[in-house]
């Protein structure tokens, strides 16, 4: 028997309409490439994401293509997410810090038929456009007058995305369609072998809002004002677009500042209470702030994922500043947010340090996704925090397959492995111990290079620190650790391995220290491992220097 309720499918639109509706007057405020700061709310966004649809119409786009976009977080992005969506077409977020040879091979294989961009990528659009044939509107995220001579030449009758709004009314009524179909498209970012896209859906997209917005995940409300330093084309700013319109909430984005100070500058200004971003991002804030002696009264919480955040850095935001850390987990493939730290009642009375023991997992899952761990033969393991397999997650906001796979389905029995080796506590807390690539397997045993990473990055005397195995004829592989020191810090290898000393097992204990100027970054500013790992595989190191 079905039940006797009304079927109304779950639509990115409604979001917007919703916010407009009930927030019309709460801010979105921008730092632009123009460099200024710009101001708008719910109920104008709305009336331009309606112009984007009805600009969209007048191009000639068919429902399901896919629109590109090169574009820092703010406002006309923002508008893109909806307008794009919501007239059944599929926003596209590319990711502009990868090389342009794989930006035109993504536009490509995704069959882009429309991109917008802002002007700090017209170098980008200037190098892909002669390779991407399928692409038949090119739109500058800008005023008309503001388009570059060269861009203009280069690419001819590229658009301007204002005089295109322009000439539209906001008179637009949202489609109303199987709530199944495509909405936005992410490739990840292919660290091994080509991109694949995830393809999300407006379903997966409005219940992955709902959960994003609860007490033990990030806790959104229109009380709160959120700077999304996660960019818009990494896994749609972790969803805070969406969650943050279905709760009102005040948008601040940071466009592209990401430095510590202009981070400080615009969450002081904005009274933001909540910002998200990767660790690497938020060792800018925290050392600008430390500097300076500055504290961010409003800033209840920070939400860091991507890559595990160092048990030093919760600290500090915890104790020097005031700042309560939410650790999350996710990926492209899960929306992203799969798992998120928050404490339980049992756990308020324990000791701070206790609690930080807690913070340093990555969390429990949310409501919606369900999660195993594994070994190699596929038997699940026990959830008792030491176990440690392979991560296995599904849900309704977990991917199915990848955008025009011609590969086998990535799912094993319906469930989609993560990658990742982790351990689950009897609280159902995962703690990632390491990628299933960056595992240092020896003698036999695995070492967790976020382990040993840890460890190091709670020595003053290191400001960042990878754990990548090195061959060894002995023992397989051997932990070897790569460190940039802190200015002014004279840190040695063998002061830094003395600190190791009670911490860890003995034989976990890395064989040797290298110290560089700097590690490389990736395009969502994780740490390349597998560049290090060339760079310092076995006889090339400079060890100890
Ligand atoms: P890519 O896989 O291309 O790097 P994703 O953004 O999808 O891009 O990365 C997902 C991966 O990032 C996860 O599989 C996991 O290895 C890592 N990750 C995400 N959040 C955390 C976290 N809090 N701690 C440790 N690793 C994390």
């Amino acid at each position: 028997m079905l039940g006797l309720m009304q079927s109304h499918p779950l639509m990115i639109s409604s979001l917007l309409e919703f916010a407009a509706r009930y927030h019309g007057d709460t801010p979105i405020v921008s730092r632009r490439v123009e460099g200024d700061v710009h101001r708008t709310t719910y109920a104008e966004a709305l009336g331009r994401a309606k112009r984007v649809a009805r600009a969209l119409d007048a191009l000639g786009l068919a429902a399901h293509e896919r629109v590109g976009t090169l574009a820092w977080n703010g406002y006309r992005h923002f508008e893109l997410y909806y307008g794009v969506s919501g007239s059944q077409r599929i926003l596209h977020t590319l990711n502009p810090r990868l090389h342009p040879d794989q930006i035109a091979w993504i536009v490509n294989h995704a069959e882009d038929r429309a991109l917008c961009f802002d002007l700090s990528f017209a170098p980008i659009i200037m190098a892909i456009a002669g390779r991407c044939p399928q692409v038949k509107h090119w739109i500058a995220l800008c005023d008309a007058d503001a388009i570059p001579p060269a861009l203009a030449q280069a690419v001819p009758g590229v658009h301007s995305y204002e005089a295109l709004l322009a000439a539209q009314t906001d008179d637009y009524d949202w489609p109303v369609f199987d709530e199944n179909t495509g909405s936005s498209l992410c490739y990840t970012s292919g660290t091994t072998g080509n991109p694949k896209g995830v393809l999300y859906s407006h379903r997966s997209t409005v219940l992955h809002a709902y959960a994003a917005a609860l007490p033990d995940v990030m806790n959104l409300s229109a009380r709160d004002s959120v700077l999304p330093v996660v960019p818009m084309f990494h896994v749609n700013a972790w969803g805070i677009p969406y969650a943050a319109a279905l709760t009102g909430a005040k948008l601040v984005f940071p466009g592209p500042a990401l430095d510590g100070k202009s981070l400080f500058e615009l969450m002081q200004a904005e009274g933001v209470t909540l910002a998200a971003g990767v660790p690497t991002v938020w060792l800018g804030l925290l050392n600008f702030m430390r500097d300076n002696a500055l504290r961010l009264p409003t800033l209840q919480r920070t939400v860091i994922g991507g890559a595990a955040a160092p048990a030093s850095m919760i600290r500090a935001f915890e104790e020097e500043l005031g700042i309560h850390v939410l650790h999350a987990w996710g990926m492209t493939e899960t929306s992203p947010l799969g798992a998120l730290c928050s404490l339980k009642n049992k756990h308020l009375a324990m000791d701070r340090a206790s609690q930080f023991a807690i913070q340093v997992k990555q969390g429990r899952p949310i409501f919606g996704v369900e999660v195993r761990v594994v070994d190699g033969n596929g038997v699940e393991l026990p959830w008792d925090g030491k176990s440690a397999g392979n991560l296995l997650v599904r849900g309704p906001w977990i991917a199915s397959d990848y955008f025009r796979n011609d590969g086998p389905s990535p799912l094993r029995d319906g469930w989609f492995p993560t990658g990742d080796v982790a351990t689950v506590d009897a609280d159902g807390y995962i703690q990632i111990t390491d990628r299933t690539k960056d595992v240092i397997k020896s003698g036999g045993e695995w070492i967790s290079s976020i382990e040993l990473e840890n460890i190091a990055m709670a020595h003053p005397g290191v400001a960042m620190a990878a754990c990548i195995a090195r061959p060894d004829p002995k023992w397989d592989e051997r932990p070897l650790l790569v460190v940039v020191k802190r200015e002014g810090s004279t840190l040695d290898r063998d002061e830094l391995l003395r600190f190791y000393d009670g911490k860890v097992a003995k034989w976990m204990i890395p064989d040797d220290v290298v110290f560089v100027p700097s590690i490389p970054l990736g395009a969502t500013g994780k740490i390349l491992k597998n560049q290090l790992r060339q760079q310092f595989s076995a006889g090339k190191a400079q060890p100890g220097a």
